[in-house]
């Protein structure tokens, strides 16, 4: 089955999805996105995704292309056309269409599209025996707390992890601290069994896994904290993981070669993937 995208108000097969070439996001990647998981035909935190676009949309003064009832109507309607029940969903909005110039256009109409992927979950041996993440410095923006479209340092750092045949790229701020991934947020359990992870503020993007994940932990009663952990903090950790929309939570046991506590993951990273995982499959189903 062709895949279908949503394309400025109609529904296309990807093949025929196209943009204008002055469209801002292409020219100067002025635009927002998201990224909601489809799981088992749910969707997960889809509220505080579209709560994160607008934040996103607000913060770079682009108006919304859609009221929220509308754009969760695109969303299910992009599900139910693409028939699958394990995906993810990608939408971004746009300054729109206007001769370039950096300025903001006076009259220009957000532009909006939507796809749909089937999810590449990570298999079962990396959930089993965790993966391996290398450090590398943080060149972004000051405010990475904006999901924009601006995602090159992101790209660099990825690639990066990817020529190293790791998994993912850990971010160190000048402070020599670990900020998030490139596009995963970081965790540790400190060597005294805290858990830490970057505060939210401009220097990360608040992850609505990262946030769930808190909310679990609450309702756990496990202690955590929120602030910037060191380089060197992170080596001597006794567990590590990462968590996204399409890695949920994900044990880390090598960073920068060296193994993280025992090299496996360890009992708290398990107890809060099984625990996100179970939580997912208390949404309500869409399709
Ligand atoms: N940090 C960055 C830089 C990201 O790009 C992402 C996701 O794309 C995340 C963290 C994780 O966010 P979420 O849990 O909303 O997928």
């Amino acid at each position: 089955m062709s895949r279908i995208a949503y394309v400025n108000g109609r529904y296309l097969p990807l093949a025929q999805a196209q943009v204008h070439i002055e469209d801002r996001g292409y020219q100067f990647a002025d635009g927002v996105y998201e990224v909601v998981p489809l799981y088992r035909g749910r969707l997960l935190d889809e509220e505080p995704h579209l709560d994160r676009f607008d934040y996103s949309l607000r913060e770079l003064q682009i108006a919304p292309p859609m009221s929220r009832a509308a754009l969760k109507l695109v969303l299910r309607e992009l599900v139910r056309r693409n028939g699958l029940g394990d995906a993810l969903l990608y939408f971004q909005a746009t300054r729109g269409v206007a001769p370039r110039d950096h300025k903001f256009p006076a009259k220009a109409k957000t532009a909006f599209v939507a796809t749909m992927r089937r999810s590449r979950p990570p298999s079962a041996k990396q959930i089993e025996e965790g993966v391996a993440v290398m450090t590398t410095r943080d060149i972004r923006w000051a405010r990475c707390d904006i999901k924009s479209l601006n995602l090159l340092p992101n790209l660099l750092a990825k690639q990066q992890a990817t020529v190293a045949g790791v998994f993912e790229a850990w971010l160190v701020d000048d402070d020599d601290n670990i900020t998030e991934g490139s596009s995963t947020n970081a965790w540790i359990v400190t060597a005294d069994g805290r858990l830490v992870t970057h505060d939210a503020g401009a220097a990360i993007l608040n992850g609505i896994t990262r946030q769930r994940v808190i909310k679990l932990m609450e309702s756990e009663g496990l202690t955590f904290e929120q602030r910037s952990f060191s380089r060197d903090e992170a080596m001597r950790a006794r567990e590590a993981f990462l968590s996204s929309s399409s890695s949920f939570v994900l044990p880390i046991t090598r960073i920068d070669g060296k193994p993280v506590g025992e090299g496996k993951p360890g009992p708290m990273t398990r107890r809060l993937r099984e625990i996100y995982v179970a939580a997912a499959l208390e949404a309500p189903a869409v399709i």
